[in-house]
């Protein structure tokens, strides 16, 4: 048998049967491949569908129970087909397996690793997709016999209004009585489903109460009236135009968002007039053929959704299980695309991405002149006196850990990226005897020829460097643009003597401007950057590697960043913005910082 598969479905009465029917039609596309299980919460009427059927499934009334299910069998993948998971559940499971989430917009969908939404999402709703749109949709095999091209036209154009099964919202009655005041020629179907409880009376309707060739009754008609649900793809595949009158705001926005349907909105008594007006456009004098080009145009749904999402199940399965690569804990998703997500920690406040992510800057000459200028207003060359004011407290910091004697050699540095050599030229003249390496041609140039020091052009991890020989090794905003940065920081201990101090400066992920807006410090992350660590989790990767942190420098410290943060306008008071800046540092807010520690 193949690796296991768990579907955790919701299904019955109370929920209905459509995640179960959609269930089904993936599990018979996988169950040769995979040893497929379903976990059902629901009542007697689901657990006899499968039973019919031969399916596997667990019944689980409680999540205690589905937790334990999957701490012992530890399924390859969980499909949830439910609506609304709750984060703290899909927390628990998910150190146990992957997870796939199909039309999912509980708080649970954002700690999944691919999400996928098939129908619209409320305008509101913070759920993102991997893959969504109606490609993705899952349709019967029984509505796809259906299909079959229209091109008769009919003297007497049937209309079919089709609410649902309860229709709570009185919306049958609500449409007919409209209808009813338009001069039209149309045959009028109504389907009522088994849990409508309102008035049979409906004038000359045609009425059929829970047809069992639902499917047939959409293909002979010419124009279905609905509200926002499966009912509208289905009548799209079959090429019927749809109208919708939708029972609550919540439907009217998501119908509002399909391309191909006429949604007339909410159905009520303030927009009667407009529905009224909007119906009598299409059904006084026209022919259906008119109706289908006006309301459908060019729009039409691409059938194999099953198949497609097959594809992304079985990608999955061999699709590495991305954890914080700090921590290994699992992380809450913040922007998804296709098989990339962007992750933060919320245990260390790592940020990472998928482990397929891949990029490549050049750090081409432009780096350090427009684009650096685009960024700060003047080049790199041009903002010497300020960057070198950043490399004298460096100093002072590495000068306290790693004291300069009168030694005989000098106390030897390595500058890993050491750009026009700022710092090395400031280290040199301290009396530390200095080399760096660049990988920028034009900054490497520039720090040889006019500052005349020893640097290496080079991509550090390719470049050879003598052995336990360093007493100090800085890397100045480097460490974030490694994708392999556990090697990295293998190479660089590599290099240093027992005893000697590793400096880095690095962004903050758990800084003022990431709490001030998550969402907008995630999607502002430069593409060059692979992972951003927090204090915290610098901290704990450097133990992990064989250090001992000794100094965390807290830098990039806004004043309005904090004021901002907390949506109040403080006074400018000299004293008041040297505490607040004060208690920043205290608590690590800084938006960037920089972290020196020892080789044990
Ligand atoms: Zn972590």
């Amino acid at each position: 048998m193949g690796d296991l598969i768990y579907f955790k479905i919701y299904a019955g009465k109370a929920y209905g049967f459509g995640h179960l029917n959609r269930s089904i039609i993936l599990y018979e596309l996988l169950k040769d491949r995979y040893d497929v299980h379903f976990i059902v919460w629901g009542d007697e009427k689901a657990e006899s569908i499968l039973r019919s059927k031969n399916i596997p499934y667990i019944h689980s009334k409680s999540e205690r129970y589905f937790l334990h299910l999957i701490k012992e069998n530890s399924p390859h993948i969980v499909i949830m087909d439910c609506r609304d998971t709750k984060a703290s559940h899909i927390i628990k499971i998910k150190p146990y397996t992957k997870v796939l989430a199909i039309d999912d917009l509980g708080s649970g969908s954002h700690y999944v690793d691919i999400t996928i939404h098939s129908l619209p999402i409320p305008t509101l709703s913070t759920a993102q997709a991997n893959f969504s749109g109606s490609d993705y949709l899952i349709l019967s095999d029984d509505l796809l016999k259906h299909k079959r091209p229209r091109t008769q036209k009919k003297p007497f154009p049937r209309l079919l209004i089709s609410f649902g099964g309860e229709d709570p919202y009185g919306l049958t009655e609500y449409t007919l009585r409209l209808i009813e005041e338009i001069p039209h020629h149309c045959q009028v179907d109504i389907v009522l489903g088994p849990l409508y409880k309102g008035s049979r009376e409906l004038g000359s309707a045609n009425i059929i109460v829970s047809p069992l060739n639902f499917y047939h009754i959409l293909q002979e008609s010419d124009l279905v009236i609905t509200s926002f649900g499966m009912t509208i793809y289905e009548a799209l595949v079959l090429d019927v135009p749809v109208i919708t009158i939708n029972p609550t705001n919540y439907h009217n926005d998501l119908g509002d968002q399909i391309d191909g349907i006429m949604n007339l909105g909410i159905g009520n008594e303030v927009n009667k007039s407009e529905i009224l007006n909007g119906l009598s456009y299409f059904l006084s004098n026209k022919d259906n053929n008119w109706i289908r080009k006006e309301i459908v145009g060019d729009k039409s749904i691409k059938t194999g959704g099953d198949r497609r999402i097959v594809d992304i199940i079985e990608q999955l399965s061999v699709k590495r299980d991305d954890k914080c690569p700090v921590c290994h804990k699992p992380s809450r998703v913040f922007s998804r695309n296709k098989w990339i997500n962007e992750y933060h920690c919320f245990h260390c406040y790592t940020f990472f991405r998928s482990s397929d992510y891949s990029y490549h800057e050049d750090y081409l000459d432009d780096y350090f002149t427009d684009q650096y200028r685009n960024q700060y207003g003047k080049t790199y060359l041009e903002d010497k006196e300020q960057i070198n004011r950043f490399n004298q407290a460096r100093l002072k910091v590495l000068n306290a850990l790693v004291p300069l004697k009168d030694e005989n050699p000098p106390l030897r540095l390595l500058e890993i990226g050491s750009a026009m050599g700022f710092f090395l030229e400031l280290a040199r003249d301290t009396g530390y005897n200095v080399t760096g390496c660049e990988i920028s041609n034009y900054a490497s140039d520039y720090a040889i020829k006019e500052l005349n020091l020893n640097v290496l052009q080079g991509n550090f991890n390719e470049s050879r460097f003598d052995r336990d020989k360093y007493d100090l090794i800085v890397a100045w905003y480097f460490i974030e643009h490694h994708k392999d940065f556990l090697a990295t920081l293998d190479k660089i201990k590599s290099l240093l003597k027992k005893g000697g101090v590793l400096g880095l400066s690095t962004p903050n992920t758990h800084g003022t401007s990431f709490l001030n807006n998550p969402v907008k410090y995630i999607s502002k992350i430069p593409k060059d950057h692979f992972i951003e660590f927090s204090p915290r989790s610098l901290s704990l990767l450097l133990k992990n590697e064989g250090f001992r942190v000794e100094k965390i420098v807290m830098t990039g410290l806004h004043f309005d960043r904090f004021t901002q943060w907390f949506g109040v306008s403080l006074p400018k008071y000299r004293w008041l913005k040297q505490f607040v800046l004060w208690v920043l540092k205290m608590i690590r807010f800084g938006d960037t910082f920089e972290i020196y520690a020892r080789k044990l």
